[in-house]
């Protein structure tokens, strides 16, 4: 990494980095992106170009930074990572595109997030690697074009919806990255498990994964806090048992559902009859902000079928009622 900052690391950020898989053959799951992607990668070698422009979108916690870092790693350049909202000025935008190298990826994570003078100064550095930059003010003011070394840019996005169409446009490669299944969460628990150096049965491997929604980093999250219930009660060692036990500490449910799932759930139930309601009524109610609940709770709602989307707003199914042994409008 081509970035030094003399910031001290907090602990969880160094775990981050040591669990965080460095190949696409350690990058478990998301078998079509990752075909596609080593595909396109070695035809970039082959032709000693740059890889095309990447979008990556999906729920946050899905491996959209990592798959990027191996991407760079695979095609053997550096990565330069920003976000959408760090970039505040076009001159943020120049000055980083200006010290890339030959080849690099550039990183924007929550691309979305870029206003629109930045956005348009992007245009023609995707395009043909280039900046226009007026210089000057009024009569006096004449653009120059630099020319910028070729670059890939990956971008990362909670949902491709949120991009202006003319930046979709510009992306070669457009991939959306899935939840990933009980099967494919449990092998990344073994394997962050084995980083740390934790004991871990199959059976509890499997508990966490079922309780993770999709997510890998909540998988490795939910393993890091039940690490410590079981240093301190079980020897350092997960079980079965234990984890049942932790996760209903943690106030994590049978389904990996937390307090505020469970407030969205109960207030469309409560408050609105079961539904249909609009999304900023919900947010207004339970005090969270729409953008939050659409990124981060609701896909996976939607996912297991807990809510539905309709022209009319938001709605709970039969399988809420059924989760909160409740009698609801399904089983009168
Ligand atoms: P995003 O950028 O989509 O929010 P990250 O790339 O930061 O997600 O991934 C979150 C964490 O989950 C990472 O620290 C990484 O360790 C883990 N992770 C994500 N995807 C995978 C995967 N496919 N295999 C193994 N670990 C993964």
């Amino acid at each position: 990494e081509r970035m030094v900052s003399g910031e001290s690391i907090p602990e969880e950020e160094l775990i981050e980095r040591s669990i965080r898989p460095q190949k696409l053959a350690d990058y478990i799951g998301q078998e079509q992106v990752k075909d596609n992607l080593s595909i396109f990668i070695e035809a970039a070698k082959q032709r000693r170009e740059p890889l095309d422009h990447v979008l990556l979108y999906g729920p946050p916690g899905l491996g959209k930074t990592t798959l990027s870092m191996i991407i760079a790693s695979e095609m053997g350049v550096n990565i330069r990572t920003t976000s959408g909202p760090a970039i505040e000025r076009p001159g943020d935008l120049a000055a980083i595109l200006t010290a890339l190298e030959p080849g690099d990826v550039l990183f924007i994570d929550e691309i979305h997030r870029l206003n629109r003078h930045v956005e348009e100064v992007l245009y023609p550095a995707m395009e043909d690697f280039c900046l226009d930059i007026v210089l000057g003010k009024g009569d006096t003011a004449h653009s120059v074009r630099i020319d910028l070394p070729p670059f890939t840019l990956i971008g990362a996005t909670t949902r491709t919806g949120y991009l202006s169409a003319p930046l979709r446009d510009r992306f070669g490669v457009i991939s959306r990255l899935e939840f990933y299944t009980t099967e494919e969460l449990s092998l990344i628990i073994k394997r962050t498990a084995q980083i740390l150096k934790t004991e871990i049965d199959e059976r509890a491997a499997y508990e966490i994964a079922r309780r993770s929604r999709g997510t890998p980093r909540i998988a490795n999250r939910l393993l890091r806090r039940i690490r410590d219930f079981a240093q301190v009660t079980n020897d350092g060692k997960i079980d079965c048992f234990l984890t049942q036990e932790s996760l209903s500490r943690l106030q994590v449910d049978d389904r990996g559902l937390d307090h505020i799932d469970h407030q969205l759930l109960k207030a469309i139930i409560e408050k609105f009859n079961g539904g249909p309601v609009g999304l900023d009524t919900i947010a207004a109610t339970i005090g969270e902000e729409r953008h939050t609940i659409e990124d981060v709770y609701e896909p996976y709602l939607l996912q297991i079928g807990f809510i539905q989307r309709t022209p009319r707003g938001r709605m709970v199914t039969e399988a809420v009622y059924n989760h909160f042994n409740l009698k609801g409008p399904y089983n009168k």
